[in-house]
């Protein structure tokens, strides 16, 4: 065995042999990967081998979509047959929501470029004739998909990877990885070590015992997985006789599982409530084409179901049962990309659907290595979405929970019960008592929108369609249901209206808490964030600006609010969602000098945000620091005593109204909060939520990561142009920001109107059209409650960018006239802000 190489990947199923050939294919021959056993012999051998296109994440539906199109390409390449049975897929609808969730998905569909067309019942019985249509009320197909053999795929692509240099060791078992003082790394195995550059964590299964090597505790833990596989059929062997073609894949999505011909029989999957998490310390050390004893009991009622929608399946005996560990993380999505806190350590784990998201994520996991850069967003599979809330107990319950909701609506306005309410901020029980309805980000519990006292909704306004997913309202015990999610403007929007209009009209408080924050100090502190970031860094104390963090390309990576609260010391604020990821940029970064320190403030710091016309006159209440425009203008920030309390506060907010961020140490939250409310009830202050502020954030053309802002987008197109100091010698990616002005931009950022709209707002993802031709997507919507106007934010072809410029949107099905118009439709000069 070599004992050097530039990079070794650990773990010989499809997403490590695919990570390896895409690292040769860009011309790193010098890598190679390391198996315990044979290939395929983790979870990809026993896999049903479906390619699944349909996803709502951009991220993953892209990987996807790569996939599917270039397995097939294979076999010309390296001669040998992957099995790619391109029989298309058939999902049904037997709920408006669930018809709703496809017209949603076909605008993310086009966007992307992937095919999908609408069936009518009929048109499901021609393509499957062996499946009942009763109560389906339509359904989608994707002509491009199928199934392929997960271990002749495999096989593939270790040809490919061979003949391009690339080497593969079987029955090679990695069993320690260290890193030396100067950032090589090494892999030790039983036959020996292999010093290299970097190294890439495919370990499906055994995810968190090769990040335990490396002190990382990966969010991944297997939930058992089970599909049937029955005798023949007469019905099916008569199609095939005729040479009829095959039926495809069926997924009955209400009921949650698919299905496809399998040998003349056929294969049915559910996706079950109650499938228990499972390898919670990892398969056994001499694991291999490892299967569970079949658990039929389980399956029962989709069993059932699958019987009642094609009878034929129902007629033949079953022939096996597999029962294998699937991958999963809290939200079931892949983890691709970077390890937190340690510098060439990659991470391509986590695949519930690897053998669908091998071909793309080792495509852009192989770009991210050699070019140091991902091609495509990759926010919704990044491992830093987790944090180090996502330990072992969180995993079991939120996995068991993403595994259950594969087949649920995916509402965009869903808040998930498991693992809950888990990060508390000191406020939150009195901001339920003032009738919080909470969501959740990064583990924080944040209160979305605030119910009347007494508020629930009945059975009768749940209107739940009679299916085995009922799922469309949070389901907590001994908490009554006070939200229903929709595509559509749900209960909640009028009580959201109105905390909208309270804000501009009178005074609010809203829990921030969660955002991350760190404190960046030291002599180095100025010069290294000035270098780093966009903007101009605040020289003055007590001044605050915001600016960016671009990727090496010019697209946006990460967005900060820095103030300058003392000489030598920064206070660096970005999003919640984001702390993992944005802290391991800034660590990653620092200068390894002792120049500069980072230190974490997270958890230490809570965040109120006091907002509206009367926001002064409560804090005058309270303080005897001078808040007068002079004083205390727009953009800075001052140390003042609320009270008692000492806080930071910062004239800034997210929603356009004049207002405090009051960042105070944590513990002196409910302090802060008891005084505010008091001072403020003459004032008729009253809380509110992440939807009034998401609403009016769009009201003024506020960008967010990963939607308007991201790596696809070059900050010019974001149109971040007045937050990119060009006056100051750099920053991290100006060069190429620059280079890619000259190079022409091909999309401009603008803000809509969205006309007529009676019942749905556009939320992102919806296509944007001139005539016929998309010209562009919308990447955030809603309504604006201050300005009465249905709104959307897009990214369009910047000949469609111009003020009055007439386009259409298409939102759940329907095209609505959208015209641009001018950004921060309220407020457009600031008066509000700057009051
Ligand atoms: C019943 C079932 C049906 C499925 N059906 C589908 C489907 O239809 N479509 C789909 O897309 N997905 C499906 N999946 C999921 C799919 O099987 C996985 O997502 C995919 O196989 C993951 O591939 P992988 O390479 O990440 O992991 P694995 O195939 O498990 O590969 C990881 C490899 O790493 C090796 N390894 C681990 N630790 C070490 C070490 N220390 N040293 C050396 N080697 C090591 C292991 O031996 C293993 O071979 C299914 C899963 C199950 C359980």
């Amino acid at each position: 065995m070599q004992s050097t190489a530039r990079v070794v990947v650990i773990g010989g199923g499809v997403v490590g042999v695919s990570t390896l050939y895409h690292l040769a294919r860009m011309g790193w021959s010098d890598v190679c990967l390391l198996e315990r056993h044979e290939l395929t012999s983790g979870s990809t051998w026993h896999a049903a081998g479906l390619l699944p296109l349909f996803n709502l994440s951009y991220s993953v539906g892209k990987l996807h979509q790569y996939s599917v199109d270039f397995y097939p390409t294979l076999e010309a390449e390296t001669e040998l047959n992957v099995g790619f049975s391109n029989v298309s897929n058939i999902r049904l609808a037997t709920s408006q929501d669930r018809l709703d969730e496809y017209l949603y998905y076909a605008g993310v569909a086009r966007t992307i470029g992937v095919e999908v067309n609408f069936l009518t019942p009929d048109q499901v019985r021609e393509a499957w004739p062996l499946c009942e249509t009763q109560n389906v009320l339509g359904a989608i197909q994707h002509p491009a998909d199928g199934y392929i053999q997960p271990a002749d795929l495999t096989q593939a692509l270790a040809k490919g990877a061979r003949n391009r240099g690339a080497k593969i060791y079987r029955n090679t078992v990695v069993n320690g990885i260290t890193q030396k003082p100067n950032g090589e790394w090494i892999v030790s195995t039983d036959k020996g070590d292999i010093t290299c550059e970097h190294v890439v964590s495919a370990s499906g299964n055994f995810a968190r015992q090769t990040g335990a090597m490396v002190g990382l505790d990966i969010p991944v833990v297997p939930v058992e997985h089970q599909y049937i596989v029955t005798e023949q059929h007469p019905a099916i062997m008569e199609r095939r006789a005729k040479g009829l073609p095959e039926m495809g894949v069926l997924r009955e999505s209400d009921a949650s599982w698919y299905m496809r011909e399998e040998a003349g029989g056929l294969l049915l999957g559910p996706y079950e409530v109650g499938a228990p998490a499972c390898y919670l310390d990892g398969p056994a050390p001499n694991a291999e084409y490892e299967l569970f004893p079949d658990a039929l009991e389980r399956l029962e009622p989709y069993i059932l179901s699958a019987i009642e929608r094609v009878p034929a399946f129902g007629e033949v005996g079953v022939k096996r049962v597999y029962n294998g560990a699937i991958a999963y993380t809290p939200d079931g999505s892949p983890i691709v990309g970077p390890a937190w806190g340690k510098k060439n350590f990659w991470l391509n784990e986590g695949h519930s659907f690897g053998i669908t998201a091998a071909g793309g994520a080792g495509w852009q996991l192989a770009n991210w290595i050699v070019e140091g850069e991902p091609s495509i967003d990759m926010m919704g599979v990044d491992p830093r979405r987790f944090g180090d809330y996502a330990g072992r107990g969180y995993l079991v319950e939120k996995n068991e929970e993403a595994y259950a909701k594969v087949f649920t609506v995916h509402y965009p306005d869903e808040e998930r019960e498991a693992a809950r309410p888990l990060r508390q901020t000191p406020c939150y029980d009195r901001m339920k008592k003032l009738g919080a309805v909470f969501g959740s980000v990064f583990g924080w519990e944040r209160p979305n929108w605030f119910a009347p006292e007494g508020y629930e909704l009945s059975e009768a306004d749940l209107d739940k369609p009679d299916v085995i997913l009922n799922h469309n309202h949070p389901d907590v015990d001994n908490e009554p249901v006070r939200e229903k999610w929709s595509f559509r403007r749900s209960n909640y929007f009028d009580f959201v209206g109105a905390e909208c209009r309270h804000v501009h009209e009178k005074v609010g408080l809203q829990d921030m808490s969660a955002f991350a924050k760190c404190e960046i100090s030291g002599p180095g502190a100025e010069s290294w964030l000035d270098g780093l970031l966009t903007n101009a860094v605040p020289k003055k104390v007590g001044r605050v600006s915001l600016s960016y963090l671009l990727t090496s390309r010019g697209g946006v990576r990460s967005e900060f609010t820095v103030y300058k609260m003392a000489p030598q010391r920064y206070y660096l604020v970005s999003a919640g969602a984001y702390e993992r990821h944005d802290h391991d940029y800034l660590k990653k970064a620092m200068p390894t000098d002792g120049s500069v320190t980072f230190e974490r403030l997270t958890t230490a710091m809570g965040v109120l945000v006091l907002a509206g016309p009367r926001s002064r006159d409560v804090l005058a209440k309270l303080t005897d620091a001078n808040l007068s425009n002079e004083a205390f203008p727009w953009l800075t920030g001052k140390t003042i005593s609320i009270g008692a309390a000492p806080v930071e506060a910062l004239r800034v907010n997210f929603i356009g109204e004049l207002g405090w961020e009051i960042h105070h140490p944590i513990e002196t939250q409910n302090y802060i909060f008891d005084k505010l409310m008091a001072a403020g009830a003459e004032f008729d202050i009253k809380p509110f939520g992440i939807r009034a502020m998401v609403s009016m954030a769009l009201e003024k053309s506020y960008k967010l990561i990963p939607r308007e802002l991201s790596v696809e987008y070059s900050a010019y197109e974001s149109g971040l142009d007045r937050f990119i100091s060009l006056k100051k010698p750099g920053f991290h990616g100006k060069d190429a920001l620059l280079a890619w002005k000259d190079k022409g931009l091909a999309n401009a950022f603008v803000t809509m109107e969205v006309h007529d709209v009676t019942d749905a707002d556009a939320r992102g993802s919806e296509v944007i059209l001139k005539g016929e031709d998309v010209v562009g997507r919308a990447t955030s919507g809603g309504y604006g409650w201050r300005i009465g106007k249905s709104i959307a934010l897009a990214m369009v072809n910047p000949a469609y960018a111009a003020e009055g410029t007439e386009l259409e949107i298409v939102i759940l099905g329907q095209r609505y006239r959208a015209t641009v118009i001018a950004d921060s439709p309220f407020d457009a000069d600031n008066t509000a802000l700057r009051a």
